[in-house]
């Protein structure tokens, strides 16, 4: 039985993440501060004698014990990670510092949830993991795509300058149950709007694409890197390479509901990328993986999770 670190545990991912480890009987130690976390998420852990929960901020230092770390802490979602830059910064860059740290005493592997992000507004499509990306450094969008880039060069020099065994994976946008209904991404406030009858909001003319993932799919991706052979460190995309228009992405949410919402456009937010789109060619390489869940599929699921929770049938 593996002594494994989940950051970000009551988080969307993490929560995932947290039932995936404890099915394979492993003994887990969950830490967050319910930032954007939700204590929903794991409140059917917290009886699970396999799970001990660690409410804590990573900006500060924490001793562990563990033979792996996995850190998700960090909020994903724009508004979120905007509302107070310099924390994220700080969570992404001290978080890590420290995590990396206690891994290189205890000898454990250690993964980051790095992301897309590192790529900007990318100029080359799909993106592969050579590709050095696109950020505006003093844009609203640094404070994450920065900070998560800073972890990789930390990650990158503890495992040159100490050894430290690190897996680093790249993830593209990921959606499905369990996120946060208010937290602003557009899978959770398309699905959101269109139940509660409310006006579906486009930023900008909704040509601008993603490319979405279910949450079951990246989750596997996750477990296959940690568990995938020493010599391979990342960094590795991980995502669904179907690319959709936001626009698509609202007809289709209204096409599975059977019922039409009506849009309104707002302005498109500062550095919004204009494509996102994963080649995921070393993951199927490497990891032998590559997502099975269409976009259909998956929001189907989203849909219903989403309709029980704002009729108040699970939490
Ligand atoms: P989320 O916001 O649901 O989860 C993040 C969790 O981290 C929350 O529970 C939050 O409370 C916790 N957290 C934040 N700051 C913390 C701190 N200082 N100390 C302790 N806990 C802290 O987001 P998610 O979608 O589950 O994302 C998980 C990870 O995956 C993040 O690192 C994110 O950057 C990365 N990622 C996610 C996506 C995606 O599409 N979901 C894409 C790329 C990368
Ligand atoms: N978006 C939108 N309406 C919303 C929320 C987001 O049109 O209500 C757009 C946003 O501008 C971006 C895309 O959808 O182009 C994805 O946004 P999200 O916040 O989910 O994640 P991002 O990939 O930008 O980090």
């Amino acid at each position: 039985m593996k002594k494994i670190v989940v950051t970000g545990a009551a988080g969307f991912l993490g929560s995932h993440l947290c039932d995936k480890l404890l099915s394979n009987n492993n003994n887990i130690i969950g830490i967050d501060n319910f930032y954007t976390g939700r204590k929903e998420n794991i409140a059917h852990l917290l009886n699970n004698k396999n799970f001990t929960f660690i409410n804590h901020d990573l900006i500060d230092f924490i001793k562990l014990d563990a033979d792996e770390i996995y850190n998700l802490a960090c909020p994903a979602s724009p508004p979120q990670y905007q509302k107070d830059p310099i924390r994220t910064l700080k969570t992404s860059i001290y978080g890590s510092l420290n995590l990396l740290e206690e891994a290189r005493r205890l000898k454990a592997k250690i993964f980051q949830a790095s992301t897309s992000e590192v790529y900007g507004d990318p100029d080359v499509t799909p993106q592969t993991e050579d590709y050095r990306g696109s950020v505006n450094p003093i844009g609203i969008r640094a404070c994450y795509d920065e900070g998560k880039r800073c972890a990789e060069t930390l990650f990158f020099d503890f495992h040159r300058t100490y050894g430290v065994n690190v897996k680093v994976v790249r993830i593209f946008n990921t959606y499905g149950p369990r996120m946060d209904p208010n937290d602003g991404r557009v899978v959770s406030n398309f699905i959101t709007q269109a139940l509660l009858g409310q006006p579906i909001t486009i930023y900008g003319d909704g040509q601008q694409t993603r490319s979405f993932c279910y949450c079951d799919d990246l989750i596997e991706g996750l477990f296959l890197m940690m568990n995938s052979s020493d010599r391979f460190t990342g960094p590795v995309n991980l995502g669904n390479p179907n690319e959709f228009t936001i626009s698509e992405l609202s007809e289709l949410i209204q096409d599975i509901l059977g019922k039409k919402s009506k849009i309104i456009h707002k302005p498109l937010p500062m550095d919004d990328p204009r494509q996102r789109c994963p080649d995921v060619s070393l993951a199927k390489k490497e990891l032998d993986w590559t997502p099975k869940i269409s976009l259909k599929e998956g929001l189907k699921m989203t849909i219903s999770y989403f309709d029980k929770l704002l009729s108040g049938k699970v939490n």
